[in-house]
């Protein structure tokens, strides 16, 4: 239904993106942060800045394996002229004795090894004999060389790794380095997906003519779980007005935001998901200015009345699940279902992923407090013509060759046409105002991740 809307919304007032999308992040608010063990906390994102409590490292060390010696005992060192000293004794990684080392001797050391009192420097083993009672040494070295100072890698109370940012593996080194058993994290957005039409069957089973497969629940599942999210995706729904509430309702206990692909479009009596979600009266159905992507719903969903949390009354599903221990007390989240936020994406799979990408994918990093999942827009010069309906933004699928700073519009731009959005790597961009856009012009491109 949406490709052929445009000349019927012209005059009619639509939402921009930007309006749309500035109404949906002003209603999610993050997940209440937790505290993680640093194994379990990859892929998260901080809510605490981690600091130092200690300095990095936190005793002096030998940064090779060689021999820790005073500068002027080894300063007539050469090649051809090697200074001879005694070993006095021998320090490994670990070793917590306090050692001295005397004038006019030597220390064999091991990388990592607590520097002896009285150290100037380490004298790597490749320029020594490798000695064990005496060590003939073949080089100078100035004071300080390869010792790594207390605190020489980070301050006490040094900012080590910043809130809000997402964990990458270097970040989970430096928490667990600085001696952070846990970290305060937020948790992984719960991302329930269900797709809508009595023409889809499941992937796997056969097909007959006037069925497709499919593909919305498996691509937006995937997609949320690129943007950091857990996603379970649900059984279709069929086009019947009376099963989508309650297959809605049946999966909000374990949901911190929904998703439905299909049945929003512009009126018909199969628009199911819109007529069963209007009447709760806390979700808008818009029409934004984009193209592919126009009808556009989101808002939020309660759990009905007699399903609450906090060890209220329960009926529903939440508590005969419970009832029966198929539901942990504790996977119930306090408070937290109160309102769970929900996206209604229009049906051609073209169209639903481009809203997630606009849309929601801003949505699940609100969740976790975490502003990095906006899409990368870069400009680059277009290889082919583009056209776009009046008034509306258009995000067309394209291959884009970074390096050389060129994007191929593809064809094959209906929204249904799924086979070109597999071939595309970029979202180039025409804005409301352009109808069409040259070979040679320059556009805006979003990067997909
Ligand atoms: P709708 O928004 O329900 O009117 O659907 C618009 C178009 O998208 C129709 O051609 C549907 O068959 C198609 N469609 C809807 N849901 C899916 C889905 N989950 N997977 C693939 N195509 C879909
Ligand atoms: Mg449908």
């Amino acid at each position: 239904m949406t490709e052929v809307q445009t000349n019927v919304i012209e005059g009619e007032s639509l939402t921009s993106v930007e309006e749309h999308l500035a109404d949906i992040l002003a209603t999610i608010r993050p997940l209440a942060p937790t505290e993680l063990g640093v194994g379990d906390a990859y892929g998260l994102v901080l809510a605490e800045d981690v600091t130092a409590s200690s300095p990095l490292p936190s005793f002096d060390n030998s940064a090779m394996d060689g021999y820790a010696v005073r500068v002027e005992d080894v300063a007539a060192a050469a090649q051809d002229i090697p200074v001879t000293l005694p070993v006095v004794a021998e320090v490994a990684a670990g070793d917590t004795g306090a050692y001295a080392l005397p004038a006019g001797t030597s220390i064999r050391i091991m990388t990592g090894a607590m520097l002896p009192h009285g150290t100037e420097a380490v004298v790597p083993v490749e320029w020594t004999d490798g000695g064990q009672a005496r060590v003939a040494i073949r080089a100078k070295v100035d004071f300080g060389a390869s010792v790594r100072l207390t605190g020489g890698d980070a301050k006490a109370g040094e900012v080590l790794v910043t809130k809000g940012t997402r964990l990458r593996p270097m970040h989970i080194a430096v928490i667990a380095a600085a001696g952070r058993g846990t970290v305060l994290v937020r948790p992984r957005p719960r991302v329930v997906v269900l797709s809508t039409g009595s023409e889809l069957a499941e992937p796997g089973t056969p097909i007959i003519p006037g069925r497709i497969w499919d593909s919305n629940s498996f691509m937006i599942a995937a997609a949320a779980r690129e943007a950091g999210c857990l996603a379970y995706r649900q059984a279709i729904v069929p086009d019947r007005p009376e099963q989508v509430l309650p297959a809605i309702e049946d999966q909000l206990a374990r949901a911190d935001l929904m998703i439905t692909t299909g049945g929003v479009s512009m009126g018909g009596e199969y628009d199911v998901v819109k007529a069963a979600l209007r009447q709760l009266g806390t979700i808008e159905f818009r029409k934004v200015a984009m193209q592919p992507g126009m009808p556009q719903g989101f808002g939020t969903v309660a759990l009905p009345a007699s399903v609450t949390v906090d060890g209220k009354t329960r009926g529903g599903l939440l508590s005969r699940l419970a009832d029966r221990g198929e539901v942990a007390e504790t996977s119930v989240r306090a408070g937290e279902h109160d309102r769970v936020p929900i996206f209604t994406l229009p049906g051609n799979p073209v169209s639903a992923y481009v809203s997630f990408q606009i849309f929601v994918r801003p949505a699940l990093g609100a969740l976790q407090a975490y502003d990095g999942l906006g899409l990368e827009t870069i400009r680059a010069e277009l290889t082919g013509p583009l056209r776009s309906p009046p008034s509306r933004r258009s995000f067309l699928r394209g291959v884009l060759d970074r390096p050389a700073g060129r994007v191929a519009p593809l064809t094959g731009q209906g929204s249904h046409q799924v086979a070109t959005l597999g071939k595309a790597n970029a979202l180039i961009i025409v804005p409301e105002g352009a109808l069409t856009m040259a070979a040679g012009e320059t556009a805006d491109v979003l990067v997909l991740p």
